[in-house]
């Protein structure tokens, strides 16, 4: 089984021992960073391991792409061909896959037209992202001093890897305060989301979540978290939240590729309901893990299977 750093990584189409998958010093994106990132899950079922929501990942993706004028050299099907051959060759089960395209070697400047766009995708074992017993415990979150950019300067509905320096700025801060993670507001001082995540509140019965104009990620976990709940027949609405609605929740949670869907038990040190995993978190996991585990079937067709 691949650990990280051990493997091959799809390089430009062509599988590349992981310690000879390099760039030059000089690529544009390490100067500007001119990238466009996916992650993506893969889940031991019985049948197998099956990569979970492979096309709308993909589609974010060039969707992430098209907002930058990036032109991938591939198309959507031999992507998510690659990342089937990149699970399997390396003897993965259940893993972190992370596709990605960026603006290579060729002209220094700020234009970015003349650099090659390349395209990459590595795969390794990855557990909860948060820890295994956050999913059931929760975890301790900050409202961030960082904000998340404002409209038309950053576009957030693209997964680019500079967006990620406000990601980072905030985790970092929330370690350093002792939290695990942070949530931020939006320039208006709206929620918005954690730094990888999605977030929701839980209120009598209702789930919120902050809309794509609060300077989120439209998240697939997040997509997935509406199709259960209208399964389940909770209401589910999409509705700018202000801060203090993050104290007086009956439950909060996140949702993410990496994070899964985990319970926020305090925010600013301030207990969340309870401070307990909610009911409706703990149905909506069970939905996520049953679906994603292959212990049910597959309703919505979420699941590529790697053969
Ligand atoms: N917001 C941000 C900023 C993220 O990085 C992520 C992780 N991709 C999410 C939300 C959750 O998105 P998804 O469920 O598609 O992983």
């Amino acid at each position: 089984m691949t650990m990280f750093g051990k493997g091959k990584i799809w390089f430009n189409g062509k599988l590349v021992d992981w310690k000879k998958a390099q760039i030059h010093v000089l690529s544009h994106v390490i100067h500007y960073g001119s990238s466009v990132f996916e992650g993506v899950r893969c889940y031991e079922t019985p049948k197998g391991p099956a990569i979970f929501r492979a096309d709308a990942h993909i589609d974010r993706l060039f969707d992430s792409a098209k907002i930058y004028r990036m032109e991938i050299p591939f198309t959507k099907a031999q992507i998510t061909k690659a990342m089937v051959d990149v699970v399997r060759l390396n003897k993965l089960k259940s893993c972190y896959i992370r596709p990605f395209a960026f603006r290579g070697y060729g002209a220094m400047g700020l234009n970015p037209l003349k650099n090659p766009v390349q395209a990459c995708i590595a795969a390794w074992n990855w557990g909860a992202y948060l820890g295994e017993e956050s999913l059931k415990k929760g975890i301790s979150v900050r409202v961030s001093s960082w904000q998340r950019p404002a409209p038309n300067t950053f576009p957030t509905l693209a997964k680019a890897g500079g967006n990620y320096l406000n990601g980072s700025l905030m985790k970092m801060e929330a370690i350093d305060a002792g939290f695990d993670e942070a949530i931020a507001l939006d320039t208006h001082g709206y929620v918005s989301e954690g730094s990888g995540e999605n977030i929701f509140i839980v209120k009598n019965g209702v789930i919120f979540t902050p809309p794509s104009s609060s300077a989120i990620l439209a998240g697939i976990t997040r997509h997935a978290v509406f199709v259960f709940a209208r399964e389940m027949g909770i209401e589910i609405r999409q509705q700018v939240l202000p801060r203090e609605s993050l104290y007086i929740a009956d439950e909060v949670f996140f949702s993410g590729t990496a994070s899964e869907i985990v319970p926020v038990t305090t925010v600013d040190n301030i207990k969340v309901g309870n401070g307990l995993r909610g009911p409706v978190t703990e149905r909506l996991q069970k939905a996520f893990f049953e679906i994603v585990r292959g212990e049910t079937p597959d309703r919505f067709n979420w699941l590529t299977p790697v053969k």
